[in-house]
């Protein structure tokens, strides 16, 4: 189905009044004072200091000797990275909502560290924006530039983490003996076998049923979801206890009638909390037992509420008559909207209950909103400059204090994260390093694509089998 751009919602500078608020007035100095350069390294720099004398290409024998130095340090004495995303989150509610004081945790992390918009590329599509984020790289470099793909058979399926052709973060940091957590990341199924722990997209079975409906793509074909599969159990299990792990309700189980389009996708909505809640306590259980030094968390809620619900954050009077809903329902929409924020926020706060304050925590979002019109529903639709922003906080060891985060694009998140935890970034990466990061950089490398990425896409076993079986009795995991 095609989605309809909604025209005159609100003026072109909506989504860059990044400086209006008094949250940022104290930042709004555009430029870092030379005082404020920190001279220490980072200690994963000391140690990986090889890479300072290495030429400008990535040797084989270099990475392994990477890996030898990085996996004899005691893990709790490196900094640690967490990164989450949130899909679709727009700073168009998230600053008044701070200012309001309703999201402490992101609040925390402006005030601790930077914040501001993160670029985004047209066209618009999830699986594209996020895949540059996690490498780097351009959609026509990583490979992923669509949410499928058509064979020479005119058979239509998703594209999988098989279609990405360049090495992610994970793999980056994997390779250099790093302990790495992923969680539902996009595209990471068929899984890969990393150096931690790593849960597949597609064990949301609300989420990819999402995927096949809006593409009508083929179901894939089923496969181990969790890596390794000593972990599978357990993450099986969370998905039975169904609990709510924040101090926020879940909105669809307490606000009053929402709009038609929304009020029809009351469950679906619902669902969506109660996944956000698992890929979190699955994120948790991994940093409780294996501490890793990258964790990567990927929250796919807000996008999916904002789809059916951002169209009530306009004023009625802009909107068709005969779409124009009472303001009981848009007020509901909003009140819905807001707590699934409030709901992540929390959310984002557990993630970060362990990292101290020498530990880099960023939170990034893909695109922001814009309303638009759907099937006769006023809605929510990302495809005009509108809703390009999405939006990147972060704070921790090395990185400036309450300053805006500004030119920043997805291109930028891989860079950054590499230069902040003491590793060159690759010539053929298309980001740079935030202009907040302070750690002294190492000399780029050519690139860390030498080897291909393995991937794990062996039939399932019984064990995996029976855990797929047991979320479609849950009702996660629907065949389509
Ligand atoms: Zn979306």
């Amino acid at each position: 189905m095609r989605l309809v751009a909604f025209e005159p919602v609100y003026s072109e500078d909506s989504g860059s009044d990044l400086e209006k608020g008094p949250m940022t007035a104290q930042t709004r100095s555009r430029s870092d004072a030379p005082s404020e350069r920190l001279i220490t390294m980072n200690p994963v720099a000391r140690r990986t200091g090889a890479w300072q004398s290495a030429p400008r290409f990535a040797g084989f024998a270099l990475m392994l000797s990477l890996a030898a130095s990085l996996a004899c340090r005691p893990a709790d004495e490196a900094p640690r990275v967490l990164l989450v995303g949130i899909d679709g989150a727009s700073l168009r509610v998230i600053e008044p909502m701070i200012l309001e004081g309703r999201l402490p945790h992101l609040a925390a992390i402006a005030r601790n560290g930077v914040h501001g918009p993160l670029r985004s590329g047209k066209p618009i599509f999830s699986p594209r924006i996020w895949n540059t984020i996690a490498t780097g790289k351009r959609p026509e470099k990583h490979g992923i530039e669509d949410f499928s793909k058509t064979d020479a058979n005119g058979k239509t399926t998703l594209m999988l983490a098989t279609d990405r052709k360049v090495h992610a973060l994970w793999n980056i940091a994997s390779d250099a003996g790093m302990q790495v957590g992923v969680v539902n990341w996009w595209n990471t199924y068929p899984l890969e076998p990393i150096n931690g722990v790593m849960v597949a997209d597609h064990l949301m079975g609300a989420d990819i049923k999402g995927r096949l409906v809006l593409t009508d793509a083929q179901a894939v074909p089923p496969g181990q979801l969790v890596y390794p599969t000593t972990w599978q159990e357990r993450v099986a299990a969370l998905f039975e206890q169904e609990r709510n792990i924040t101090d926020v309700p879940n909105p669809f189980e307490t606000v009053g009638e929402l709009t038609p389009g929304a009020e029809s996708s009351r469950d679906n909505l619902s669902r969506r909390f109660v996944e956000d809640g698992i890929v979190v306590q699955i994120a948790q259980e991994i940093e409780n037992e294996v501490h890793p030094e990258l964790m990567m968390v990927f929250l796919s809620g807000i996008d999916r509420i904002s789809h059916f619900l951002w169209g009530n954050l306009e004023p009625p009077e802009l909107y068709p008559e005969s779409m124009r809903p009472p303001d009981a329902q848009r007020e509901a929409g909003v009140r819905a909207l807001q707590e699934y924020y409030r709901y992540t926020d929390a959310l984002i706060g557990l993630l970060a209950e362990n990292y101290g304050p020498d530990d880099l925590v960023m939170v990034v979002s893909d695109h922001g909103f814009e309303a638009g019109v759907r099937l006769q529903h006023l809605t929510g639709i990302h495809e005009s400059n509108k809703a390009i922003d999405g939006v990147i906080f972060a704070r921790g060891r090395d990185i400036a204090k309450g300053k805006i985060a500004h030119s920043m694009s997805i291109r930028d998140v891989t860079p950054t994260l590499l230069a902040w935890l003491g590793m060159p970034v690759a010539e053929d990466m298309d980001g740079k390093v935030g202009h907040f990061v302070k750690t002294p950089q190492l000399p780029k490398i050519a690139t860390y694509d030498i080897e291909p990425v393995p991937h794990i896409t062996s039939a399932p076993s019984g064990s995996e089998q029976e855990m797929l079986d047991r979320l479609r009795m849950l009702g996660y995991f629907e065949e389509n």
